[in-house]
């Protein structure tokens, strides 16, 4: 099927759907995007995700190119044009067209880019059997919290991971894993305690993460923002991953190290049972 992309105001072929070799994203990767999982053809969490766009456009002194109301509106109908049931959105914002210059464009008008990617989310392999994770250092810039098209630190750990025979790849910096590829990191202690980093500029403030501490608040699961190190991490009970689009999944090794017993834990599979069933009841 040939899908139905939005670009700057229009819904085109995908095939048809191009922006400029100018455009500051292509350029400077001066771009933010979010990604917004799709079941039962209803967003998760969309609210969340417009606001956070909003945040990273305002961190880098970006405008939006249309109201966040208004940006649902074309994400509604694309779930439409395309049918989709399950899968994702992606929205790309980024700061415009301008002949290549360092310093901002005066009068750029910025870019606005939408596509769904239709997938399995709820039955998904990967989840099921558990992902094997490798460490890699954490190469990128200072500001991970602004989720920027600047991706290409993410996407060499990932190709590293698979090149290795792994899943993914947990990032490390000053001994302590900051957190995956394209997700937040967890670990489960021996008292099934969960412990995952505390929010700051050095990881993404996952959407999903913040459903998971609410989960576990709501099912007092106790959970501790800090810093965990690798050895704590191959010696955990259970240690599982989170994204807009993986939910809440399982990681079984890390490096050589089988976690637990090799095996999707309990805890997390629970989770990951309760979030699916809190996401499907809330997506709108
Ligand atoms: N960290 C990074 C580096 C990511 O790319 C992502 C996915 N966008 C996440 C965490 C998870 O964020 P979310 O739950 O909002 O998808």
């Amino acid at each position: 099927m040939t899908r139905t992309v939005y670009v700057n105001g229009e819904f085109v072929s995908e095939h048809e759907a191009t922006v400029s070799v100018f455009d500051r994203a292509f350029l400077f990767a001066d771009g933010v995007y979010e990604v917004t999982s799709v079941i039962d053809a209803k967003m998760i969490d969309n609210n969340a995700h417009l606001a956070r766009l909003e945040r990273s456009c305002r961190e880098l002194r970006m405008e939006l190119p249309c109201s966040p109301e208004d940006m649902e509106v074309i994400q509604r109908q694309l779930i439409e044009r395309n049918d989709l049931e399950e899968g994702v959105i992606y929205l790309q914002v980024t700061r415009g067209t301008a002949d290549r210059d360092f310093k901002f464009p005066k009068d750029a008008k910025p870019t606005l880019v939408m596509f769904t990617q239709a997938r399995a989310l709820i039955d998904d392999a990967l989840a099921q059997r558990g992902l094997s994770v490798i460490t890699v250092p954490d190469i990128r810039w200072k500001r991970r919290d602004i989720k920027t098209v600047g991706l290409l630190a993410a996407s060499l750990a990932k190709q590293q991971a698979v090149e290795e025979g792994a899943d993914d790849a947990w990032m490390v910096e000053d001994g302590f894993i900051t957190e995956g590829s394209s997700n937040n990191a967890y670990i489960v202690e021996a008292d099934g305690t969960i412990i995952t980093r505390q929010l700051g500029s050095e990881i993404l403030h996952g959407i999903t993460r913040a459903a998971v501490l609410e989960l576990c608040g709501r099912d007092n699961i106790s959970v501790v923002e800090r810093p965990f190190s690798v050895d704590e991490a191959v010696a955990a009970k259970e240690a599982f991953i989170s994204s807009a689009s993986a939910f809440i999944s399982p990681v079984v090794r890390i490096n050589d190290h089988p976690i637990g017993d090799g095996k999707p834990g309990p805890l997390v599979q629970r989770l990951r049972e309760i979030y699916i069933e809190m996401a499907r009841s809330l997506a709108t």
